[in-house]
């Protein structure tokens, strides 16, 4: 019996491209039933993120239309991850393979081919990845490799140029669902599964209609949480930091005793207000950094749920 495959779309109003997507996700499935390579049973699910437009109008249209198409309404917005992971959740129940994707159509929908070829050959994770950034901007391109290159700094291992556009087996989001963590970064957790991996090299377009409901300070949020939830060499920078100025401060107050005693102490107001300002800068960012982990730990103690799902339509 073939596989029963299910692909996963996280929507934050997105209405303006959902017909286009799910026109061109029902015809890859399709052709992909006919193929022979996956289960007729197959279905596209639409997770609709507490969207304010007419998106889940759309896709419970679509699942009424049509028994390809299935949808999940959270019950608010939770972010991507939050609601690509109530997808994932959710598709594991019915499915023997998953595959995660944007709905802006930015990830090659012909990739889904190989995904699952590279799955029948034994993966059980396929990663895709972007085979290069040309429809970036500079600023875009330039810190998203600043970025890998610090994760990789900081022992976090991920995926160059991997976005969330995977495949994953059962057995692979049964793993997954073992990680409890509320600060979610997929994109380093899945890693931490094992089984076997494979990558597809796709091109990566332009956004089809709409913005990016990814503005600068969700993208900054989201890198932060990269770090912190997987790496805690940010604070042991900051204690080796600390030492540092503890020793320079015991040569200052050295040579300030020298100086002393030699009878050249003159006023020194520039030196006494900059060291006041660095150290009080040093220890505001130290606190900071601290903070951001202390602030990780009181959300993932309180270990609320991830998503709450209002409504699941699947026929
Ligand atoms: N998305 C979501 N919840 C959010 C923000 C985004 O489900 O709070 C979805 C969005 O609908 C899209 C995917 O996450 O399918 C990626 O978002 P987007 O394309 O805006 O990000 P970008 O490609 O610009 O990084
Ligand atoms: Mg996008």
């Amino acid at each position: 019996m073939n596989d029963i495959l299910y692909v996963t779309v996280p929507c934050y109003n997105e209405e303006e491209v959902l017909p286009e997507t799910s026109k061109r996700l029902k015809a890859k499935i399709e052709s992909l039933i006919e193929k022979g390579m996956i289960s007729s049973q197959s279905r596209i699910v639409f997770i609709d993120d507490g969207s304010k437009d007419k998106t889940w109008q759309l896709i419970s249209e679509l699942c009424n239309a049509d028994d390809i198409f299935a949808g999940i309404k959270l019950a608010h917005n939770r972010g991507h991850q939050n609601a690509l992971l109530a997808g994932l959740m959710t598709a594991k129940e019915y499915a023997d393979i998953v595959i995660s994707m944007d709905a802006d159509l930015q990830d090659d929908i012909d990739a889904v081919d190989k995904f699952v070829e590279e799955y029948h050959k034994g993966a059980d994770i396929v990663y895709g990845v972007r085979s290069s950034r040309k429809t970036d901007t500079a600023f875009k391109r330039s810190t998203a490799l600043a970025y890998y290159r610090i994760l990789q700094k900081m022992g976090v291992d991920i995926v160059y140029n991997h976005a969330d556009y995977r495949l994953m087996s059962k057995r692979a989001l049964e793993g997954l669902s073992k990680f409890n963590e509320v600060n979610l970064f997929l994109r380093g957790i899945v890693p931490l599964i094992g089984y076997k991996t494979a990558t597809v090299e796709y091109e990566r377009s332009e956004r089809f209609a709409g913005e990016s409901k990814y503005p600068l300070k969700k993208m900054l949020a989201f890198a932060i949480d990269g770090i912190t939830s997987f790496s805690i060499k940010p604070i042991r920078f900051i204690t080796g930091l600390g030492f540092i100025i503890f020793i320079l401060s015991l040569l200052m107050l050295v040579y300030s005793v020298i100086v002393k005693i030699i009878g050249h102490a003159d006023s020194g107001w520039a030196s006494i207000i900059c060291s006041i300002w660095m150290i009080g800068g040093i220890q505001l960012l130290s606190l900071g950094v601290i903070g951001e982990y202390i602030g990780k730990i009181y959300s993932e103690t309180k270990s609320r749920p991830r998503f709450i799902i209002e409504e699941f339509i699947k026929k």
